[in-house]
């Protein structure tokens, strides 16, 4: 009580600001203001017809979806951009929350898998960041949709160097077998959603999926925050 009055009297001062109109945000917004956040460009229906090449003959994944247009210079650049490099789990959380509220309302079948299984972050990565950015986007999927996150079965391996560079066939051999298995047995029979920030070619969905993809039992599916 008394934290939430200094709050307000803080607020009264230094409003919080939208981080993408910087406009002041009202009671209930967090970071991003209602108007941003629905002018925000989706993944329509159509967009996900050419998907399918980026799966098919190359893993397990079955069903693969985005749900925000990854355009450059755009405010869905700005938000992955942020949540990524600027400490802000919170904005990662928020976001896969948001997502997985409309995929609900709308029956879509990512909503019915068992477990979500964040894309492993490099050990060194993960320690210069403090944290998993797609931990926390399966933190604000689990919150919709209760239920468990795994992060102890797959373990990434060798450290891929930057890929921004590299073309299609580099990133996927670049990408092949850095994710290792620890604990099979926890996954036998799972149905199990990948979870990542952006899904650009899918060659780190297709590496994961190649790690986990013999374990007996098991269906994959692949979810990221925005498609480039
Ligand atoms: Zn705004």
């Amino acid at each position: 009580m008394k934290n939430s009055i200094w709050n307000d009297f803080l607020h009264l001062f230094y409003p919080r600001l939208c981080m993408l109109c910087e406009e002041p945000l009202v009671e209930g917004e967090e970071q991003v203001c209602l108007s941003c956040l629905c002018d925000l460009p989706r993944i329509r229906h159509q967009d996900t017809e050419t998907w399918n090449s980026l799966f098919v003959g190359k893993s397990e994944i079955r069903l693969a979806y985005a749900f925000f247009l990854f355009e450059k210079g755009g405010h869905v650049q700005q938000l992955i951009h942020a949540l990524k490099y600027y400490d802000n789990k919170e904005l990662a959380f928020s976001l896969g929350r948001l997502a997985f509220r409309h995929l609900q309302q709308e029956n879509h079948p990512l909503c019915g898998f068992d477990v979500l299984l964040p894309v492993p972050l490099h050990p060194k990565r993960l320690k210069e960041r403090g944290y998993n950015q797609s931990e926390w986007i399966a933190k604000g999927i689990q919150s919709v949709l209760s239920v468990p996150i795994e992060t102890s079965v797959l373990v990434r391996g060798v450290k891929t160097e930057t890929q921004t560079h590299r073309n299609v066939y580099d990133r996927w051999t670049n990408m092949q077998d850095v994710f290792e298995l620890a604990d099979a047995e926890k996954l036998k029979n799972k149905k199990v959603l990948l979870i990542d920030d952006v899904l650009t070619t899918g060659a780190t969905f297709n590496a994961c999926a190649a790690a986990l993809g013999d374990i007996p039992g098991i269906e994959l599916g692949a979810f990221a925050l925005a498609k480039v």
